[in-house]
């Protein structure tokens, strides 16, 4: 079983009634719902306001994918949170980071670079090209599909060059954005993937959430050998 956590900021749901209109149940619980209906799957929740982001190390330690979405309140998530994330993520434990969470401390930790991108909230349609039909990450979608209205995030977004990139968007303002992008860091596997702003119902959408579901089966953790860094082993041959 992959044993997913799903972190929701969960303020814009609190404080702005289109949002909870559309999240009535939270961004978290709309992300939860059809993973749960996935048998290889137990999903947890998790929010800001809970001690210690509901995060605490026992948390963590029993996480094999965590998905995050944030957005108003980055600066609120402790730092000893973020380090713990990212250590978590070192040693295996995949991340899935969504949409304006790319300035999340977590994944602004992992990336090293400003995370910056730019944007535009004129509800356009938006148009995500699979590049990579091989990737396990694009199993089961068309070669494209579409989202009527969303927030635009264009190029450049300033990252890391992605190990893998399985997405790009197309905007009908014209901008393009690499939307569906992979790394690896230490033994764990990080994606990126940019729809779902919290006025649109992006995160009900069938293909979007067939995305997530293969990205938390992609980035669970591997069975890779723990590497011991440091003095080497005595020769292996005779020198
Ligand atoms: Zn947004």
């Amino acid at each position: 079983m992959i044993r997913v956590m799903i972190w929701n900021e969960n303020r814009h749901e609190k404080t702005d009634a289109s949002v909870a209109a559309v999240y009535p149940e939270g961004i978290h619980g709309a992300l939860a719902e059809p993973l749960r209906r996935e048998p290889d799957m137990t999903v947890r929740t998790a929010t800001l306001d809970e001690p210690e982001h509901g995060l605490g190390a026992g948390a963590l330690e029993s996480t094999d994918v965590l998905v995050w979405w944030g957005h108003l309140a980055h600066d609120e998530v402790l730092d000893e949170v973020a380090a713990r994330v990212q250590q978590r993520v070192l040693q295996g434990m995949g991340l899935i980071v969504l949409h304006s969470a790319h300035m999340s401390k977590p994944f602004a930790r992992l990336m090293g670079t400003s995370c910056l991108l730019r944007w535009r909230e004129a509800g356009e349609k938006e148009r995500l090209w699979v590049v990579e039909p091989g990737h396990p990450i694009a199993d089961g979608l068309g070669p494209w599909f579409e989202i009527a209205h969303e927030e635009m995030y264009g190029e450049r977004f300033d990252v890391p060059s992605p190990e893998a990139t399985v997405l790009i968007s197309w905007f009908a303002g014209g901008n393009v954005f690499r939307s569906g992008c992979c790394w690896t860091r230490g033994k764990g596997r990080i994606f990126y993937f940019r729809p779902g702003h919290e006025t649109f119902p992006t995160y009900k959408q069938r293909d979007v959430q067939m995305v997530i579901r293969n990205a938390v089966r992609w980035a669970s953790p591997g069975d890779g050998p723990v590497m011991k860094l440091g003095d080497a082993e005595p020769p292996l041959e005779k020198l």
